[in-house]
């Protein structure tokens, strides 16, 4: 009964700020935002021609000068983010499975932010849900890469990565890096772990973690099998800290926290990452919400005040990765500094119930609803300065809406 009226009140919530929207063309959807903001000329402004965007594809209020914005991209079951910042320099983290580069990755970049150039792209780890969008990027003739940065090639044993070694050979070729440059190397592989490889002129990319080597504290022996094999694709993520001011995003790709000593088979690179970074304002969850992911350790370590997990619903995220998983939102429900974790869909799963996940009152599912599942982009903006950010998700009408603001 008690979930019920949660999942009323919730959808009443909902409700009201659709029909804000129809009746005043003002909405808010954010208890700690008390001013109201006319989304129809936010569309209007951001792009001219946001309609031109995919179902569930946002785009933020612009103009987008002077701000920093992390867009994460709604791609189902995978993961996908586009950096704009300040000063313009574009850097793409991932691009979910091969069909979201037409769909999702292409017309975001086109239509609103206007650009056919990135200055960077951020693999996290050689999985298909993150490479796949990035492979069909580099069959395309449409984008200029300046740089393509991932931690190594060396992937699990009986992992042929076919498509995997094809897109690191088209990127070698569409950046001019040369055959045998991209993913190579020893500690942090083919990453320099600190500020290095993604340079910027107001906001810091700082890598605390690739290729299962941590910043200030070295290689985490349990990453590898032996010197060319790793134990679990996604241990060896890359990781960043990514600061504007006093803004601060961290987003780790797959990256694990299980305890291998007792037997767990996802290393803990968590724990030592950790070590290395302080409180943010924004989290991407790792690993999709993955309870051998996201531990006590580094959920400590991070406070943040908003989670953003990446996942789909139904299908692979249901039938095969069953992610997100109860333990991982418990831990973040329970963090006392997080205020709300937005799911880009509303992500039952194996061991979740539908009410059972609105029964998690920080838990707050974006976007509008199609064969019975919602689902949005979430993005991030972030004032000049870094002194404050905003958060916009898409409403039940596919509208972006204004869904947390910082004080
Ligand atoms: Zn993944």
């Amino acid at each position: 009964m008690v979930q019920m009226l949660k999942t009323l009140s919730f959808k009443l919530i909902i409700a009201l700020s659709v029909s804000g929207l129809i009746s005043s063309g003002c909405a808010s959807w954010n208890s700690s935002d008390s001013g109201h903001r006319d989304v129809a000329s936010t569309r209007k402004a951001s792009s001219g021609n946001s309609d031109e965007l995919p179902f569930r594809t946002i785009c933020p209020p612009g103009p987008f000068d002077g701000k920093l914005i992390i867009h994460q991209l709604y791609v189902g079951q995978g993961d996908s983010a586009i950096i704009r910042t300040p000063s313009g320099t574009i850097v793409l983290i991932d691009g979910g499975e091969s069909p979201n580069y037409e769909k999702v990755i292409k017309p975001t970049l086109q239509n609103c932010y206007k650009t056919e150039k990135i200055d960077y792209i951020v693999l996290s780890h050689p999985h298909s849900d993150h490479f796949g969008g990035l492979l069909a990027l580099t069959k395309d003739n449409t984008f200029t890469v300046r740089k393509f940065i991932t931690g190594t090639t060396n992937m699990e044993k009986g992992e042929t990565g076919s498509e995997f070694h094809q897109l690191i050979t088209n990127a070698e070729k569409l950046t001019g890096a040369g055959a045998g440059t991209i993913g190579h190397g020893k500690s942090g592989g083919g990453v320099t772990l600190g500020n290095k490889d993604i340079v910027d002129s107001k906001v810091v990319f700082n890598v605390i973690v690739s290729n299962g080597a941590v910043l200030n504290s070295g290689p985490v022996p349990a990453a590898y099998e032996s010197a060319d094999v790793v134990r679990d694709d996604n241990s060896v993520s890359v990781g960043m800290l990514i600061s504007f001011g006093k803004f601060k995003f961290f987003t780790g790709g797959d990256i694990t926290g299980e305890n291998t000593a007792t037997g767990a088979s996802h290393p803990n690179i968590e724990s030592s990452v950790a070590k290395q970074v302080g409180q943010v304002d924004v989290y991407k969850a790792s690993h999709h919400g993955s309870d051998t992911s996201n531990n006590q350790d580094i959920l400590n370590a991070l406070r943040p005040t908003n989670v953003i997990v990446s996942v789909g619903a139904g299908g692979k995220n249901t039938g095969t990765f069953h992610l997100p998983r109860k333990g991982a939102i418990e831990r973040m429900n329970t963090l006392s500094s997080v205020e709300n974790i937005f799911m880009l869909s509303a992500g039952a799963s194996e061991d979740i119930s539908a009410d059972e996940m609105n029964s998690y009152r920080k838990v707050k599912n974006l976007g509008p609803e199609e064969n019975g599942a919602v689902g949005s982009d979430a993005v991030v903006v972030v004032d000049e300065g870094g002194r404050s950010y905003e958060i916009y998700g898409a409403d039940r009408a596919n509208h972006p809406i204004s869904v947390f603001k910082s004080k």
